[in-house]
């Protein structure tokens, strides 16, 4: 049975369909471009598309951009890339918060026509001490007596322009002593000379967030209006617009508990300060927890599905490990990615009595269960095999290369180490080993050999840099840092090794950028998208192939 479980938002659509309350469920995914998105996006996402598809409903996209001031076109066009590469498509034309501005703006003077909204002049701080604290009522403001007329007039006055941020905002009239602190006389208004990436100069005036949103959702006619559990405490607010203006259908706001991942940060502003100041090479930075670093990390879109998918939809705070985002992504490689070899610490070794001159093409299976082809590898009497395979004083239990010791060389012979050539630091720079010709796929006679190691033949091997990845922290939780100093504090400075001089096997000359391959005992590893070409090819290590952190 694949059917999923029934998480509580499954159960309520389930449930409203079947009573016949929507005869077809829209939902949304409101992402504001402040930002790149990042791994708790694809929560929602799944979530939002996913809940849709499955109802044979829709799902719109709608850009949540009622502050120009910190919103780009650069992070539309990436969160258009993220959402499509995930695997979903939106219903109908991308949307746009602002595509209503004219219809918000015609809703807010019909709030101050019925009374229920005002020009308010208070400072910052004097509005702050106005609004009372959790335990004691807020007190109204003087400008809450104005007439409706000098409302008009005055909010005409801000729209066309006549005053300085900040020194004026429309408020909705509710209740200064309501318990929710949302129902203080909200700001719905407020004065912002910037240009906007939509709407351009059009607009001095802008709505907040709980002005634009419920009422944006049933301009769409959403039915489900699906966000994180901090914005629990606006739905009496998000209700109340919907009761007192006469919009179009009255969508439901629900609420489920935001994805918090270990060693990671989840925040646009955090992730937009690593980028700022340099600590990552860009959003994209393969150890960012932004859906484009993991694109280019080589995580698949299924594999982030599927991770989604895992970790349910409930209403408590959690936070999940790492590790079962590693999960999910080596399961999907180790099914289906090609296997190929890849020296990372290249030493040389000659097989001192294969004939010169003579090449063995070896055809090795591109995959152990898949029946998805073969590669060729060029045997050789020059091959390459990583230096951390031959040890002179090994630990107990050590099944590679030792000296007089034997070891396989996947896919082809047996080799014994005769000899070990040191530079003056005592350094192996290179191995001069015998080979037995009788055990090309099969046992050597009367003795066992244990150890299976990879390799690549000399010549034909290509050059190639691999970068590997550490966590970006070091704590479970970089927020909290023992000194005080913020998640900044808890970098880790060695999340990021760089090797150059590996050698790769040739066949990894014709791989693409969609490709992903296990490099047999170094783990799953792509192209680099921004930094490989054809002549330097580096190799992104997507993930090890077991879980080994904290060993
Ligand atoms: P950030 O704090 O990173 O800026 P945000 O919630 O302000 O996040 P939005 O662009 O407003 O970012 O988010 C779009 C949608 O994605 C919202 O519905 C939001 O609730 C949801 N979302 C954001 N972060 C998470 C998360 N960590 N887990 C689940 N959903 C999330
Ligand atoms: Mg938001
Ligand atoms: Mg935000």
């Amino acid at each position: 049975d694949t059917t999923p479980p029934a998480h509580f938002l499954r159960q309520i659509v389930k449930a409203d369909q079947d009573s016949g309350k929507h005869s077809k469920i829209v939902t949304r995914f409101p992402p504001e471009p402040n930002g790149y998105l990042h791994i708790g996006h694809a929560k929602s996402i799944c979530l939002n598309f996913g809940l849709a598809q499955e109802f044979g409903g829709e799902c719109h996209l709608r850009f949540d951009d009622t502050n120009p001031a910190k919103e780009e076109q650069e992070y539309i066009d990436a969160i258009l890339q993220d959402v499509e590469w995930l695997g979903f498509q939106w219903a109908g034309k991308v949307r746009h918060a602002s595509d209503y501005f004219d219809q918000l703006h015609a809703w807010a003077i019909d709030l101050i026509k019925a009374g229920k909204a005002y020009v308010c002049e208070l400072t910052p701080e004097q509005a702050r001490e106005y609004r009372g604290t959790l335990t004691e009522p807020g007190k109204n403001s003087p400008f809450r007596e104005r007439s409706v007329d000098e409302n008009l007039d005055q909010f005409a006055r801000m729209t066309a322009g006549e005053f300085p941020d900040g020194t004026k905002v429309l408020r909705a009239m509710i209740d200064m002593s309501a318990p929710n602190m949302n129902l203080r006389d909200p700001i719905i208004y407020r004065i912002r000379h910037a240009q906007h990436h939509q709407t351009g100069d059009k607009w001095c005036v802008y709505p907040s967030y709980d002005f634009t949103h419920g009422q944006s959702d049933a301009i769409e006619g959403i039915t489900h209006s699906i966000c994180t559990l901090e914005f629990e405490d606006h739905r009496p607010l998000y209700d109340w617009f919907l009761q007192n203006l006469p919009v179009p259908c009255q969508p439901r706001q629900y609420e489920f508990a935001r994805l918090n991942l270990n060693y990671t940060v989840t925040s646009k502003r955090k992730l937009k300060q690593l980028v700022d100041e340099g600590h990552v090479s860009g959003w994209d930075d393969p150890r960012m927890s932004t859906l484009s670093a993991f694109r280019r990390r080589g995580y698949t879109p299924a594999s982030i599905r599927e991770f989604c998918e895992r970790i349910g939809v409930t209403r408590s705070d959690g936070v999940v490990d790492m590790g079962m985002l590693e999960f999910c992504i080596r399961d999907d490689l180790d099914a289906h990615a090609p296997r190929a070899m890849c020296v990372l610490k290249p030493i040389k070794v000659v097989i001192t009595n294969y004939p010169e001159g003579q090449v063995e093409n070896l055809a090795l299976p591109r995959h152990p269960k898949q029946d998805i082809g073969t590669r060729t590898l060029p045997f050789s009497r020059e091959i390459y095999i990583d230096a951390g395979d031959y040890m002179v004083d090994p630990p107990k239990g050590y099944k590679r290369l030792v000296p007089g010791g034997e070891v396989r060389l996947r896919g082809s012979y047996v080799i014994r180490a005769d000899e070990a050539v040191t530079d003056d630091a005592g350094n192996v720079v290179e191995l001069r080993c015998s080979y037995d010709p009788d055990t090309l796929g099969k046992n050597p006679e009367g003795r066992k050999v244990k150890g299976v190691i990879h390799w690549v033949p000399a010549a034909e091997s290509i050059e190639c840099e691999v970068r590997l990845y550490d966590r970006l922290f070091t704590a479970p939780n970089p927020d909290k840092s023992d000194t005080g100093g913020g998640f900044l504090d808890n970098i880790n400075p060695q999340s990021l090794i760089t090797l150059t001089g590996c050698r790769a096997e040739p066949s990894l000359a014709s791989a693409s950028l969609d490709d992903r391959f296990q490099f047999e005992r170094e783990g799953y590893f792509c192209l680099d998208s921004k930094d490989s070409t054809a002549e330097r090819p580096v190799f992104n290590r997507t993930v090890t192939l077991r879980d080994s952190w904290g060993q």
